[in-house]
């Protein structure tokens, strides 16, 4: 063990090299600040997707709206545009400060992805998007469909009868499988949803009653993608859909950023050079939070700081993003088991697009306890009566790590934050839990109010 090497060094040689890496593997809590952080002028020239990418997408979904408000009929009234909700949560804030005895300058505010329609997660931006422009791709090509029509016309026996000559495959800890099933199965695709071990029952069954096929695995989220992939090479009329390289997911999550623009100038919130923004955005392998940070930069710029959020099991984007190897490592060849009742961000290696998209543009990234996100969970559901899954309190804890670690404090320096912290906008990215059946909520809740009560 002691001699084994990963990507050329041993442990000891990667913990000298980068001393929070001890931290890391023995699954403490750490903050990492991203040292290529740069100036958004300077990060955008390398990379390769723009404004314009956004853009397309947007539109393809508004193209889409008129079918969605169509078939999914709680998206009716924001005329099938699916978006989620962002409120302040100051009792919340309060109750934090109390319990964790810091202080959080500025006002933390809750992006609802976990009320988002269809799907109840973050996973019903990117997910629902893919399989959309695949859709279009795929009419358009066969002369059924013209970016002029009305989209609606999907509705129909017709088009279903085409779709189902074609399927989709994908791989998922759950809600991604959960988010594609359900628009794939609602189009007439076939689908198969390739679930690791952490994904949960009622997510399996909810699936195979929209008459997906659910295949199960008993290892984690990357044989589960490995399968997905295998199969769709095996089939032309079958279509991948690659959680850990898609372009396509990562644009479908950007989106989000236009619209939270708008959101926050309804409420008079400004984001400016004396109005900094945090945003703290629970990571799994990084697509959704990644094209949220990839669209709030665009928007934003360096007004903005994004900060990725992992369970200390499944540190896979921090140590991506620290060392520079991105997909070349596992969380596993540190010795680290990727064992996280987090089962949304139960991921063992990170993308590789994602980290090296980002590897300028993230502030950084932080590891949270799993006890900590129970924790969350039943404070925001007594302070807020707001109700998410635990994966999604991760961005939670992101302010009081940041104010409480040295390593914010110097980033609050090193970018000249300190006269203006007060003004801070925080949001926490609250990426699923509406759709969690209620006594599964229910055991969640009590094993947070017992967390809180032994000490
Ligand atoms: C999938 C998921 C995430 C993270 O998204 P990735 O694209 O895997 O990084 C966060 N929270 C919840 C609830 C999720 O389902």
């Amino acid at each position: 063990m002691e001699n084994k090497t990963i990507q050329g060094k041993t442990i000891k040689e990667w913990e000298e090299q980068y001393p929070l890496m001890s931290k890391i593997i023995s699954t403490e809590e750490v903050l990492w600040t991203n040292p290529k952080y740069g100036k958004f002028a300077d990060a955008i020239e390398k990379i390769s997707l723009s404004e314009n990418d956004v853009k397309d997408a947007e539109e393809r979904l508004n193209r889409f709206a008129p079918y969605i408000a169509k078939v999914f009929s709680e998206t009716e009234k924001t005329n099938g545009i699916i978006e989620s909700p962002i409120v302040p949560i100051p009792t919340m804030q309060t109750n934090m400060e109390k319990t964790y005895n810091q202080e959080i300058t500025g006002q933390l505010l809750l992006k609802c992805d976990s009320h988002l329609a269809i799907s109840g997660s973050i996973k019903a931006r990117g997910g629902i998007y893919e399989v959309l422009k695949h859709a279009e791709d795929l009419a358009i090509a066969n002369n059924m469909l013209t970016i002029n029509d009305d989209y609606s016309i999907m509705d129909s026996e017709r088009f279903k009868e085409f779709f189902s000559n074609y399927s989709i495959a994908v791989g998922s800890t759950g809600n991604l499988g959960l988010s594609i099933g359900i628009i794939s199965a609602q189009l007439g695709f076939k689908v198969y949803v390739h679930m690791s071990a952490d994904a949960k029952q009622w997510k399996k069954d909810l699936l195979r009653s929209k008459g997906v096929t659910v295949i199960e695995y008993e290892s984690d989220y990357s044989k589960a993608v490995e399968e997905g992939r295998k199969q769709a090479e095996a089939d032309p009329n079958m279509y991948f859909i690659d959680d850990e390289n898609s372009t396509n997911l990562f644009l479908g999550y950007a989106v989000a950023a236009s619209r939270l623009k708008k959101q926050l100038d309804e409420m008079n919130r400004v984001v400016d050079e004396d109005h900094p923004l945090f945003v703290y955005l629970p990571c799994g392998v990084g697509g959704g939070p990644g094209g949220v940070a990839f669209g709030l930069k665009l928007v934003f710029k360096d007004h903005v700081h994004c900060f990725f959020a992992e369970p200390t099991q499944s540190p896979c984007m921090v140590i991506g993003l620290m060392t520079g190897l991105h997909d070349q490592v596992s969380v596993q060849d540190f010795g680290i088991d990727n064992i996280t009742d987090a089962d949304g961000l139960a991921v063992g290696r990170a993308s590789g697009f994602v980290g090296k998209t980002l590897e300028n543009l993230m502030s950084g990234s932080y590891t949270v306890k799993d006890e900590e996100l129970y924790r969350l969970l039943s404070m925001l559901a007594d302070t807020e009566n707001i109700q998410l899954e635990p994966s999604a309190l991760a961005g939670m804890h992101g302010p009081i790590q940041f104010f409480r670690d040295e390593a914010g404090q110097k980033y609050i320096e090193n970018n000249n934050l300190q006269n203006i912290m007060k003004n801070a906008s925080h949001i926490a990215w609250g990426t699923g839990g509406s759709m969690v059946p209620k006594d599964e909520m229910e055991i969640y809740y009590n094993k947070g109010k017992e967390i809180s009560a032994s000490e």
